[in-house]
């Protein structure tokens, strides 16, 4: 049996990515670009988690269905965390992600290998159609920024993201690499345990929250 769940995304790689994480569970994704009426979101939070809150809650409440929220961004340690929450936006207002990638680049020139050390975070929240977050939680996954892409697969800065395990960016991996060891891949596996355990309750009000550090 499939059961559909919204997410709080318009980014289309990042929809196809939850997809085949959920996709195993049984849950079929439903992106909230289906539904023209949905007003867009401000991501205006200071962390990743508020952000993913912000997303579910405002889209469940406007749908009156239980909504998965999703935040995600690069934290360069050498740029004391940029770009942090800024991460799609890192260029200015609608960026590309070849121009994200062009300042990040910039942003690093002289800086040698051994300290591009970075992170990806993924956090994920989960909301009753009354807008409370039932589920959140993150995972994070770290690398390392090289100054010349490899690969095209991914999105965002996975070409510049060298696994060092791997000597491998996320852009030369293959996508089932990425779904085991990203940040995503990561929260997702703590949070499908959860969703399922409250998705017999869909109809009715789940009684506690949990939040997890991944
Ligand atoms: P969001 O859609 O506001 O969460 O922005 C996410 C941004 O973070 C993307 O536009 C990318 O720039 C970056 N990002 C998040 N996850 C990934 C990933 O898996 N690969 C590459 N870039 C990512």
């Amino acid at each position: 049996m499939s059961r559909t769940i919204v997410l709080a995304s318009r980014n289309v790689k990042k929809t196809h990515e939850v997809a085949e994480l959920l996709a195993p569970a049984g849950f079929t994704v439903v992106p909230v670009s289906q539904f023209p009426d949905v007003p867009e979101v401000e991501e205006d939070g200071d962390t990743f988690a508020a952000n993913a809150a912000k997303k579910a809650t405002q889209v469940a409440v406007a749908l009156g269905q239980w909504v998965i929220g999703e935040d995600s961004g690069l934290l360069v340690d050498a740029l004391d965390g940029a770009p942090g929450v800024y991460s799609a936006r890192y260029s200015g207002p609608d960026a590309t992600d070849d121009e994200n990638n062009a300042k990040l680049i910039e942003d690093l020139a002289g800086v040698p290998l051994e300290r591009r050390g970075a992170g990806y975070v993924c956090s994920v929240a989960l909301s009753n159609p009354a807008g409370e977050v039932k589920v959140a939680i993150e995972g994070t996954c770290r690398g390392r920024i090289l100054s010349e892409a490899r690969g095209s697969g991914g999105f965002g800065y996975d070409p510049y993201f060298l696994i060092r395990e791997f000597h491998r960016t996320f852009g030369e991996l293959s996508p089932l690499v990425k779904q085991k060891l990203s940040h995503r891949a990561r929260a997702f596996s703590g949070f499908i345990p959860l969703l399922l355990k409250i998705a017999d309750d869909f109809q009715g009000q789940p009684s506690s929250s949990t939040s997890v550090q991944r």
